[in-house]
């Protein structure tokens, strides 16, 4: 601790670490906050570059308010924190974070720190997926809202979640064709935990209206779906999927958007040494945190997607709860009232998640029987049939199989490819996934040039020489 208030860094300038932004300030609290986005506003929020004019209403839908209501409070704060858009923390280690901003490599020291990156595409890679055309659902998404053009013309989603029909409507909206919307959940999932999707009152509303608008808007939407191949010769051409009775489609598209629903991004909350838990609904390993996202662990703190995907309202609120444990451990008197009436409403909105993710689960089990010669890892371009030959070698889990195959070496670093490579080794292996393990984070987090990379270890080393 430095000086009488705490160093604190917020990573993520989205729903969740404004929220934690606002809430020290209101304290007496000047927070640094860093995003490696040029503009603040997160992944749902997100906002088109300076010179786009699409208006809020069309860019958000009905989200419209709440977008303008985050970029108003970051923009509100700017005089009174430490911001630093477009720069990216690819390491943490003994309370500094390493960065790499619009001025080359920086170290940020911290007291505490709040993570509050946000969560990315989960995909579940099949025969074609690396096809030019192909794209997750939010790189779909980034191409609309912030370059204003189509994936293809015309264009097909395929997954499950509610992403999957935000983004039809989001495409169609804006003149797109959708050709169709392949849906690998249906019905049947939903009706056991339907009194749990109605404690999503108005959320719950806006959904059932997104998933019902393709039908009026005369597109086509299929449930039950099993993906089969993106087809074509040098881009893609066709989707082929199974329907629910197992009866062959093939759709003429050039432009594809996949995805199931979304991941927590975590490896910075490993580097910053979180224990990390096995959530069997999400199949993903997540940072060990309390109600109010203090980790169990030093002066971390989660909130947001990071610390499990619960979407933007429940972001803001963990935001604001992360700030008051942070404040509160810190000796700083926080107000009590807004801390009961926080978590009050994520345990709502936590309720609500969990209906959801049964309603449209994300279908694992597809990954376990893909054929051998599909391509998982595309930074490495490794196949199902490698991770399942791995099994000769006997690696126990999936850091073995890295080390074997090469599986998540590349620039993703397994946050793409692992997941459904766990499944793989898992099914192979005939145990659960968990049992496998994680790729243990690595840094850099996500991909830094070379010059970034060497820049730092030569001051690290000046620095070990000079101690
Ligand atoms: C691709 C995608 C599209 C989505 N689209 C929608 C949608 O249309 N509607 C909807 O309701 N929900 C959507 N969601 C879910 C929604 O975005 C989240 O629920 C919500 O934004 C969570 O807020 P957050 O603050 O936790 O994270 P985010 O809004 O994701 O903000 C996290 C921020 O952290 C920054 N960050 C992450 N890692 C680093 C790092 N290492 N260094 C520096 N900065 C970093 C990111 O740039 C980002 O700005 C989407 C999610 C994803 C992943």
């Amino acid at each position: 601790m430095s000086g009488d208030t705490p160093r604190v860094l917020i990573v993520g300038a989205g729903p969740a670490g404004t929220r934690a932004a606002e809430t020290l300030v209101a304290h007496g609290v000047a927070p640094v906050v860093v995003d490696e986005n040029a503009r603040s506003g997160g992944q749902i929020y997100r906002r088109p570059p300076n010179g786009f004019k699409r208006p809020a209403a069309a860019l958000y839908g009905f989200e419209a308010r709440k977008a303008q209501a985050v970029h108003a409070a970051l923009d509100g704060l700017r005089e009174r924190i430490d911001y630093r858009p477009d720069t990216m923390i690819w390491n943490i280690e003994g309370g500094v974070a390493q960065a790499l901003g619009p001025d080359g490599i920086e170290r940020i020291a911290f007291d505490a720190l709040i993570l509050a990156t946000g969560a990315m595409d989960r995909v579940i890679p099949f025969p074609g997926w690396t096809l030019p055309g192909v794209f997750t659902m939010g790189g779909s998404q980034v191409a609309l809202k912030a370059q204003g053009c189509a994936i293809g013309d015309p264009v097909v989603f395929m997954g499950t979640g509610p992403l999957l029909y935000l983004v039809a409507y989001q495409y169609a909206h804006a003149g797109a064709r959708v050709a169709a919307v392949l849906d690998t959940s249906h019905l049947s999932q939903a009706i056991p935990v339907f009194p749990g999707l109605l404690r999503g009152g108005r959320t719950f509303a806006k959904g059932l209206w997104y998933m019902t608008w393709p039908r009026t808007a005369g597109i086509p939407v299929r449930r039950g779906i099993t993906p089969v191949a993106a087809e074509g010769e040098a881009a893609l051409e066709a989707v082929r999927y199974l329907d629910r009775r197992g009866r062959k489609h093939r759709i003429t598209c050039t432009g594809l958007g996949i995805g199931y629903s979304v991941k927590s991004e975590v490896q910075l909350a490993e580097l910053a040494g979180c224990e990390m838990a096995f959530d069997p609904l999400a199949q993903q390993w997540l940072p060990e945190a309390d109600e109010d996202g203090r980790a169990l662990k030093g002066s971390v703190y989660l909130a947001g997607d990071g610390a499990g995907v619960a979407g933007a309202d429940a972001a803001e609120v963990r935001g604001r709860l992360a700030a008051l444990a942070l404040l509160a451990d810190t000796g700083i008197a926080a107000d009590r009232g807004l801390q009961a009436r926080q978590r009050a409403k994520l345990r709502r909105i936590m309720r609500f998640r969990d209906a959801l993710e049964r309603a449209m689960p994300t279908p694992f089990h597809m990954a376990r029987t893909l054929p051998d010669e599909t391509v998982i890892c595309r930074c490495e371009a490794i196949t199902a049939g490698e991770i399942r030959q791995g099994r000769a070698l006997d690696p126990a889990e999936m850091n073995r199989a890295k080390a074997f195959t090469r599986v998540g070496m590349g620039r993703c670093q397994g946050r793409v490819c692992g997941p459904a490579a766990a499944q793989i080794l898992a099914a192979a292996r005939g145990c659960g996934v968990e049992e496998v393990g994680r790729l243990r984070g690595q840094a850099p987090v996500k991909p830094l040039a070379i010059r970034a990379g060497a820049e730092a270890a030569i001051e690290d080393r000046a620095r070990a020489a000079s101690i």
